[in-house]
């Protein structure tokens, strides 16, 4: 134990030695240690069971199951999955007294079969189950929304006195559960959930990143109180703007009031299959880059073990960063890191400003390019109507390098060629290497496109763009930390005043369709999300197919809430009070209702986390009762406990009644 609080006590002092770097950036704004060289925000070391966690120990990997905690034979059986597909945590909810109790012979069945993985008990409502399982698992994790808060969506008035007696009213609640924790040893995640914030923190701070840190920082005030530190953090939301936000603003906080608590790193609700992955990777992954993050959980609408290799590849990226080619120290810190505001820019044709971020794609690489090609990237040729047709996510330019094209192009398409190919056709626009637009002399009177990295952003190319009223910047990086050297460059132009678009471009190579999935939305999603790129152009080379490359960039547009282009699905990872099979129900109303572009369904297992959990779906399907599902429309309910056969039917009803339904014919699918 000494030499624990020790090594706790070097590991502060580094941290605050290291948060002396990148001087530019003024306290109210800092939340990690380097904006530009990839450093580990080192939080103090806990110890959960075997288990340590923060300090420099590697990103801790875990998940939830999904069982009947009740059901010990199927919890054992899952929890050993997850457990061999390399899960260090493992969490099981404890709704009840009785459930927490049936967590003691869980950890004994598991020991039996040689698995010793400490286990965490996930509480919500009820702090007798909490108090009975802190002393049988390893941790223990408590939502402060509603630990001593019952939710009744109601907006209360506090003043001074009033919010201080439900804060003293708290603490009487949750100071013996920290009591147990110190007394046997088990740690505790303080997790909030954006979803099911109290109605107390709604009435003062709203539903906001600041009211997610305020939240926890009332529990971790009175464990610190107690000296209690064995403590991990979340600021879990299903948007991923709201996710960033509110862990960038909860380190900011720790570091004003001297504190590192580890991280653990998730956003709620991500749904299923790409979707979830892709979501995942750019909240998770937008921290990940800035040296946050001490354990990851991917919640996806999946069986628990598929989280678990996403989790793995998301975190593993990191562990050869650092020495990365240098990135020159900022100037200034010229955007506000804990709300979205979309850098300004001037409109180029159909970029910038207030277009949404455009999409290209790259088919330099094919050897012969035809009308049939198009399909993938969202254009339908119908040779006996000689037409085209556009999907939803149909890109909006493509880039064929040297080659030219010998059709008709679809008419909201436009085509992008090297300049000294350039065929100077209808819609047909040449891209620059930086050096050869500042001295070319046949450009384009609407678009030029200039390919440069930051080192490329001298002087001389800054003039040229700045009153080029043609030019967008196409802007690449092959810094293995490049999300940090492209935010860079943002930075330069911002400083120059030069309101020139950028499209945000990643070449990869060789990777297969999962990897590239995670690692593109991370790097393009971590600069979405600051408001930066109008646009973005995945490169890449033996990495899938064309069709799931355009899938990816609108499903990126998509999870950074830049532009929408498809039916949004916030579904609950399922758990032990899951109420209907979510993975057979999610697919069901996929099926019907992926046509409605800009929908938001909530799908939801269970009334208890249910209805707050899904926070800004426009509709909500949640289970009540066995076979009885509740309907909502916005956080209203619209429809109780009609029969599980009938819900579906019933949801795309109320989805009719309220305008948004539209016929899959018409919809063109
Ligand atoms: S909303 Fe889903 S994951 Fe959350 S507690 Fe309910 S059933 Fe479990």
């Amino acid at each position: 134990m000494e030499r624990r609080s020790n090594r706790n006590l070097t590991i502060a002092i580094s941290y605050f030695c290291a948060m002396h770097q990148d001087a530019t950036i003024s306290a109210d704004k800092r939340y990690c240690i380097s904006l530009t060289s990839y450093e580990r925000f080192e939080t103090r070391e806990v110890t959960i069971g075997t288990l340590h966690m923060g300090g420099d120990n590697p990103v801790r990997i875990q998940s939830m199951t999904t069982t009947d905690t009740m059901d010990t034979e199927g919890t054992v059986a899952q929890s050993i999955r997850m457990i061999d597909a390399g899960c260090e945590l493992v969490r099981i909810t404890a709704p009840s007294k009785k459930d927490a109790e049936n967590l003691e012979p869980i950890k004994k069945a598991l020991a039996e079969k040689g698995y010793t993985t400490p286990l965490v008990a996930d509480i919500h409502f009820t702090p007798n189950a909490a108090e009975i399982a802190a002393k049988i698992v390893e941790k223990v994790r408590v939502n402060p929304g509603n630990y001593a808060d019952k939710k009744k969506f109601e907006h209360i008035e506090y003043n001074d006195e009033t919010y201080q007696a439900e804060l003293d009213r708290i603490r009487e609640r949750f100071t013996p559960l920290v009591e147990i924790c110190k007394e046997h040893g088990t740690a505790m995640r303080i997790g909030t959930n954006h979803g099911s914030l109290s109605d107390r923190i709604l009435s003062r701070y709203g539903d906001t990143p600041l009211g997610m840190v305020e939240s926890a920082m009332e529990f971790l005030h009175i464990c610190r109180d107690l000296d209690f530190h064995n403590i991990v953090l979340s600021m879990k939301a299903s948007n991923t703007q709201v996710m960033v936000q509110a862990y960038r603003l909860l380190v900011n906080r720790m570091m004003q009031e001297g504190m590192n608590y580890p991280l653990h790193l998730g956003v709620t609700e991500a749904g299923e299959g790409e979707d979830g992955r892709i979501k995942s990777a750019v909240g998770i992954g937008t921290l990940l880059e800035d040296g946050l993050g001490d354990t990851i959980r991917v919640s996806l609408t999946e069986e628990p073990e598929f989280e678990i290799p996403v989790a793995e590849a998301l975190a593993n990226r990191y562990k050869t960063r650092a020495g990365h080619d240098p990135i020159p120290e900022l100037n200034s810190y010229p955007i506000d890191p804990f709300a979205y505001q979309r850098r300004a820019t001037r409109q180029t044709l159909n970029i910038g400003d207030h277009e949404v971020p455009r999409i290209i794609h790259d088919f330099s690489h094919q050897d012969e390019i035809k009308p049939a090609n198009f399909h993938a990237v969202g254009y339908n040729y119908s040779v006996p109507l000689d037409k085209w047709n556009l999907s939803d996510q149909a890109c909006d330019f493509v880039y064929i390098g040297s080659k030219d094209l010998d059709f008709e192009i679809p008419g909201t398409l436009g085509i992008i060629q090297d300049a000294e190919h350039w065929s100077n056709k209808d819609r047909h626009y040449p891209l620059f290497e930086s050096i050869s637009y500042v001295v070319a002399e046949k450009k384009s009177d609407k678009l030029n496109f200039v390919k440069t990295d930051l080192n490329g952003l001298d002087i001389a190319l800054m003039a040229a763009i700045k009153n080029d009223p043609t030019a967008v910047l196409v802007l690449t990086t092959e810094n293995a930390h490049g999300v940090a050297e492209q935010r860079a460059a943002f930075f330069r132009l911002i400083e120059e005043g030069i309101d020139i678009p950028v499209i945000v471009q990643r070449s990869y190579h060789d990777l297969d369709e999962n990897t590239l999935q995670l690692y593109a939305s991370t790097d393009m999603g971590a600069l979405l999300i600051d408001g930066l790129g109008d646009g973005i152009w995945i490169d890449a080379v033996n990495c899938g197919s064309k069709k799931m490359i355009n899938s990816l960039s609108f499903g990126i547009l998509q999870a950074t809430r830049t532009r929408i282009s498809k039916t949004e699905y916030i579904a609950c990872p399922s758990c032990g009070r899951t109420l209907f099979d979510l993975l057979e129900t999610t697919a069901k109303i996929r099926a019907r209702t992926s046509h409605l572009k800009g929908v938001k369904i909530g799908i939801m297992g269970c009334i208890v986390n249910g209805p707050g959990e899904m926070a800004d779906a426009d509709y909500g399907y949640v289970g009540t009762g066995v076979g009885k599902i509740t309907l909502y429309k916005e956080k209203e309910v619209v429809k109780r406990n009609v029969p599980e056969a009938e819900a579906v039917d019933e949801l795309i009803a109320l989805i009719d009644q309220h305008g948004d339904w539209i016929e899959p014919a018409v919809a063109g699918v």
